[in-house]
């Protein structure tokens, strides 16, 4: 069975493939093949977000984005050497503003550094909020002016990608997620080609738990009337 290329599947995507090329395609992933539906779909998803962040959609960063994902989720395969961030600074530390309870901050924040690479991250949840938001930075401290070339993050937990996006020439990026136990930031770097890995449990409310003052949200609970 011959399959489809990453390539290839981002034109099928962006309706630039021929017909009978598409004809072929369309029965190909009917036919059952998993590997080529699960390109398909993380095509589709770079896709979506691209169009969701710009107007006029750029295909050709969308084809390169795409290689990108598709080289982070198989790094054996396409040869991309694994960086693992520490965690050297976390907000746990941080004294509590006047006013407010240790459980009431809800921005844990940290950074993580990877050689050259600094790496700021917040995660932003509302008490009771199904969606949180992570916003980070990344930065190479040996180049920290020159512009970075856009490239893929990833929020995985296990093998599954949950969230995605898209760093700027800042290295900033955004984006909501479903909060989970053990997540972990994968973050494509072109120069030198490599992949990033930031673990973000030292920051998940779990880890920040054991932390509190033990009986908090106990108290809480108890002097919060039931609605
Ligand atoms: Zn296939």
């Amino acid at each position: 069975m011959k399959h489809f290329d990453i390539t290839e599947w981002s034109d099928f995507a962006r309706g630039v493939t021929d017909e009978g090329d598409r004809t072929a395609m369309n029965a190909h992933v009917a036919s059952g093949c998993v590997s080529c539906r699960d390109t398909l779909n993380l095509v589709n998803r770079v896709l979506e977000s691209a169009r969701a962040h710009v107007s006029s959609e750029p295909p050709e960063d969308v084809v390169r984005c795409a290689k990108a994902i598709s080289a982070l989720l198989t790094p054996r395969r396409s040869g991309l050497s694994r960086l693992v961030a520490r965690l050297v600074y976390d907000g746990l530390s941080d004294p509590v503003p006047a006013g407010l309870r240790a459980e009431d901050r809800v921005s844990p924040h940290g950074l993580y550094e990877a050689g050259p690479f600094s790496i700021a991250v917040r995660l932003e949840q509302e008490r009771g909020a199904s969606i949180a938001t992570l916003v980070g930075q990344l930065t190479n401290r040996e180049a920290p002016d020159r512009a970075m070339d856009e490239a893929p993050v990833l929020l995985m937990a296990g093998t599954d990608i949950i969230a995605h996006t898209i760093y700027n020439q800042f290295g900033e990026f955004q984006m909501d997620y479903p909060p989970s136990g053990s997540l972990r930031l994968c973050v494509a770097l072109d120069h030198p080609a490599k992949r990033l890995e930031v673990l973000l449990k030292p920051l998940t409310p779990r880890a920040r738990a054991r932390k509190m003052p033990p009986f908090s949200h106990k108290q809480r609970s108890a002097r919060e009337p039931k609605t």
